[in-house]
């Protein structure tokens, strides 16, 4: 409720709450399951945001399409077909993360999938691919958002959070990204980022979000 608030303040559309994580391990934080769906959805609701959580499966989409307004699909699960073709019947937005090694064809293909289906509400979301680099977490490839953004019509999201791992880079990397031609980011915030049971190296706090969303208020007001 409290980082529903708050990014409603500073002029966040849309609130993402991983309910079902597709964690690399195991034995880590795997998600508090449906009733995390109902937290976001009441926090939501209170404060005007609309919603954005992962669908791992195609059984899974009735139970994600009744709590949430947009519907994510991973990286891991970028060429499940079978879940994109049931995609592709509803009427929701997909938000489609590229996977980790999938060229740009190999994941427009993807989006055809679910196009194809008759859903034409796709955006897809540059979250960083995997290269020889391993200072951070994935490598962000901005380059492929304004190569994109010259074949395709569909609106391209940047995760600068999953994109790096690292706090430190989120902005410069969310400034890129809006200089690249995205149409939004989508970040990782934590009211105490270094608490958090995922991911908390590439958590920011709302201040530095604040300091983000800043530069553009700025340049709006000029
Ligand atoms: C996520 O968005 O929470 C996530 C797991 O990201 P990705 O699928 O890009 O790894
Ligand atoms: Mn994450």
């Amino acid at each position: 409720m409290l980082s529903a608030k708050t990014l409603k303040s500073l002029g966040a559309t849309l609130l993402r709450g991983g309910a079902f994580k597709p964690r690399t391990s195991p034995y880590t934080f795997q998600g508090h399951g449906e009733k995390a769906l109902v937290w976001m959805q009441q926090a939501a609701r209170c404060h005007s945001l609309n919603t954005i959580s992962e669908v791992m499966s195609a059984e899974d989409i009735p139970l994600l399409s009744h709590y949430v307004d947009v519907l994510q699909v991973g990286a891991r699960n970028m060429q499940n077909t079978h879940l994109l073709k049931a995609l592709g019947k509803q009427n929701k937005p997909v938000l489609l993360k590229r996977g980790p090694c999938a060229t740009y064809h190999e994941w427009l293909m993807a989006a055809d999938y679910i196009l194809n289906g008759g859903n034409t509400q796709v955006c897809l979301c540059e979250r960083g691919i995997r290269t020889f680099e391993s200072a951070t977490r994935n490598t962000l490839d901005l380059a492929g958002v304004a190569y994109l953004k010259t074949i395709t019509h569909l609106p391209i999201l940047v995760d600068p959070s999953h994109g790096t791992g690292l706090r430190e880079l989120i902005a410069p990397m969310t400034h890129a990204a809006l200089a690249a031609g995205a149409d939004g980011t989508i970040i990782e915030v934590h009211p105490q980022p270094d608490q958090s049971v995922s991911d908390a190296e590439q958590a920011i706090h709302f201040s530095d979000y604040a300091s983000i969303i800043d530069r553009y208020q700025k340049t709006t007001c000029t």
